[in-house]
């Protein structure tokens, strides 16, 4: 057995019984998922896939997608023109405030903000919502190397429920920074948080970012690499809510969070990591999943900006022994 295999195993029997925060309650199919649900998966550079608990457990993605939409629309079209609409600024603001966005920037302060995602899921090119559906499905499937699925029942609670995001979609129809097709930019918003995934799915996206954007297993290109660098950018200053500016103290990888349950951290040039698990406190992110997050980069270095202890071989924690 690996080290990284060894503390793998131990986090989760450390932390498979700290049971505070809650599960989401917004959807009645949030509120369902089973609170011991459990995984930590790491797929590195190369592929290499490591992993305990319930890693194949199905779950939506959430607010991780907004990640991968936002490299969709850099592609799309372009940083210059990204930036007019949506800035890069974190904002310690819960990710669905209306306020903000009427009363300080008129702009959407980032992308991982509902505000900047339903700014950036409207830059998706297509002649029509499902051709942009197609696309985005296309997108994913790139990453995950397998067929992807969007949860009906949970697209259809997200649009019948999203009514923050509605009042965000006609504040930026109003300061004109997207047209006047709400409800179809809406789905298409409702549908990437509705997209099925499990956590060895999620590290495998991890993996493909830590990877210049080529997914590990296919080699394929899944994001152009020059944009992978303004994704994690983003990722670390505004990825965990308005936890992040502590989580880049405290842990120090690029990161992304989701009201399900997931969290997605990448170690550039090393290696993708997700952690699920259902309850998730006040600011919207796993319980367990802070810790596990915290423990894995204290244990290995993972710290971007810690210089104190050097950098441990990984390479090496991959070995069994
Ligand atoms: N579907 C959720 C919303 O737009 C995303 C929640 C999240 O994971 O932050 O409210």
């Amino acid at each position: 057995m690996s080290k990284l295999e060894r503390f793998l195993e131990s986090l989760y029997k450390k932390y498979r019984t700290l049971n505070s925060g809650k599960l989401a309650s917004y959807i009645p199919q949030l509120a369902n998922a089973n609170p011991d649900w459990f995984a930590i998966t790491v797929v590195t550079t190369d592929g290499k896939v490591f992993t305990v608990g319930d890693s194949q457990e199905n779950f939506t993605i959430q607010s991780i997608s907004k990640v991968f939409l936002h490299g969709m629309a850099l592609e799309d079209c372009g940083r210059a023109a990204l930036l007019e609409k949506v800035g890069v600024e974190p904002t310690g603001d819960p990710f669905d405030s209306v306020i903000r966005l009427d009363e300080n920037s008129k702009r959407p302060d980032n992308p991982m903000v509902n505000a900047g995602a339903i700014a950036t899921t409207s830059l998706i090119k297509g002649n029509e919502l499902t051709e942009r559906l197609n696309r985005m499905l296309e997108m994913f499937r790139r990453y995950i190397n397998r067929d992807v699925f969007i949860d009906v029942s949970v697209f259809m609670s997200e649009r019948a429920t999203g009514h923050r995001n509605r009042a965000l979609a006609n504040l930026l129809l109003n300061f004109g920074t997207i047209d006047h097709n709400i409800e179809e930019i809406l789905d298409l918003y409702f549908q990437q948080c509705s997209l099925v995934v499990n956590c060895q799915d999620l590290a495998m996206m991890a993996a493909t970012l830590a990877n210049r954007g080529i997914q590990p297993i296919t080699n394929q290109q899944a994001v152009q690499s020059e944009y992978v660098r303004d994704m994690l950018s983003v990722m670390h200053t505004c990825g965990m809510y308005n936890y992040a500016g502590e989580w880049a103290y405290r842990v120090g990888i690029p990161a992304k969070s989701g009201v399900s349950g997931g969290i997605i951290g990448v170690i550039p040039e090393r290696a993708g990591i997700a952690v699920f698990s259902p309850l998730i406190d006040q600011q919207g992110n796993s319980v367990r999943g802070l810790r596990v997050f915290e423990d894995l980069s204290q244990e290995f270095g993972f710290h971007l900006l810690d210089v104190s202890m050097g950098k441990c071989n990984f390479a090496d924690c991959l070995e069994s022994d």
